[in-house]
Order: structure tokens, then sequence, then C-alpha cells
């Protein structure tokens, strides 16, 4: 009998990730932080790498950040947080000079020594949708020559799977805190994947063609204008 997705991710989880050294990461983590949700959910969203209360708990997206990606889950999809799936590009936190002081993003080694373990969690998972939060992980799904801030809102491919490049909560918390004007604009791009997993937009709409294994990226418009009031009544 054919292993269902949860077991996959957890032979995987156990057998080959194990209790990873395989870059320089490992020396000063607390847990490796795998990942967490429904492992046939419709939606991923795709972090950098945990950050301090990532690395206590073994969770992902679990401090200030994880609240408001949560609030975006809950009360601006209407789905629950265990609905989706929730993983980083790398599984041990990254800090400045490994002295767990500040937080940074991975860098090329950590990226490719850890990268290949989202890409099989993603081929596990097989999301509809994954949305890409900031630019490490969207820089490593779809590699745009341009960063976040041009590409957000502007659906990309990675194998087949439509992303969507968006803010990650850190950088919205750090411009602005809770009422940060970047929030608008996570809303507008979260309204357009709330669109394609409604069916309100298809990937042939979006992609100009049916589902094949294309590179391309083409920006939507879902005509909906935008609705700040709305989004600052959510989250
Ligand atoms: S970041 Fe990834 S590759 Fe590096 S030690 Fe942790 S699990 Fe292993």
């Amino acid at each position: 009998m054919a292993q269902s997705k949860a077991q996959l991710l957890e032979d995987f989880r156990t057998t080959t990730i194990g209790n990873c050294t395989r870059c320089k990461l490992h020396a000063t983590r607390s847990t490796i932080v795998f990942g967490e949700g429904n492992p046939e959910a419709q939606v991923m969203f795709i972090g950098e790498g945990p950050g301090k209360d990532e690395d206590a708990q073994g969770r992902p997206f679990v401090g200030k950040a994880g609240q408001l990606l949560t609030a975006v889950i809950e009360k601006g999809m209407k789905l629950k947080r265990s609905d989706v799936y929730i993983a980083n590009v790398v599984k041990c936190r990254p800090t400045v000079n490994l002295e767990l002081k500040r937080d940074r993003p991975p860098d090329d080694e950590e990226t490719a020594a850890c990268g290949p373990f989202l890409r099989q969690q993603i081929e596990i998972v097989k999301p509809k949708v994954i949305v890409a939060l900031g630019n490490p992980s969207t820089k490593f799904l779809v590699n745009p020559k341009d960063g976040i801030t041009k590409v957000r809102g502007v659906w990309h491919l990675y194998n087949n799977i439509p992303v969507m490049p968006t803010f990650h909560p850190s950088y919205i918390l750090r411009n602005g805190g809770d009422n940060s004007p970047l929030k608008r604009f996570l809303w507008e791009d979260i309204k357009k994947v709330i669109a394609y997993l409604n069916g309100e937009i298809t990937f042939e709409d979006i992609f100009g063609k049916p589902a094949l294994a294309i590179d391309i990226s083409i920006n939507v418009d879902t005509n909906e204008k935008r609705d700040d009031e709305v989004q600052g009544s959510l989250f």
C-alpha cells in the first residue's frame, strides 16, 4: 500500500534529515525546525529560516511574525493554520557570526545544504499554490532578477506550482509594527492566492496555457480594488 504524505514526510524527517550536521548552523541550533501543517495542504507558506522562538520551540513562525502569518491565514484566508503547510528554506536558525544575537538570512552555503530538504517537502505535499515570504525564499524558489519589492504580487512558477511572492511578516513588522503600511500589500497578494484557490482565476488565466513545466511570470490583475479597510480589520 502506498504511504500517506504524512508518513512520507515523517520518514523523510527521521531518516534523511535526522540529526543533520550538513552545514554550520547545526552547531548553534536548539532544534531542527522541520515544518508543520497539513501534509495534504493546498497552500504552502515558505519563509527563510527559524528565529529565536522557532529554534526554541521547534516550530516555524511562532513568534510575533508567526502571529501575523497566523492572522493572515485565519482571519484573512478563513482557513485554520493546521490546514496549510509552513516551512522554511533552512531548518536551523541563522544568526550573525553564529552568536545567537541577531538573526540573518541563510547564506548560499547553508541554502545549498538545506534547500534540497525543502524541495523534497514540496514534492511530497504537492500544494496547489505556494506563498513565498520574503526575498530568500522567493529567490530560492523562482530566482527572479528583481527583489521582493518589485516581484511581490507577481505570479511565478516553481515546478509547475504557482508561487506568489510577498513580504515576509518580520519585514512588515520591522517597518511600522502592528500598523505597518506594508500589511496592505500583503493582503493584496493574499487576495490573489484566495482567488486562485477559489477558482476565480485559473492556472491558464495566469500563465496563458495549461499547467506545464514552464518558467514564466505574469502579473495578474484580479480586478479587485484595494480594500485597506477590510485588511485593517482582519490583521
Ligand atoms: S540548516 Fe539544514 S543542512 Fe544545515 S544543519 Fe540544519 S538541517 Fe542540516
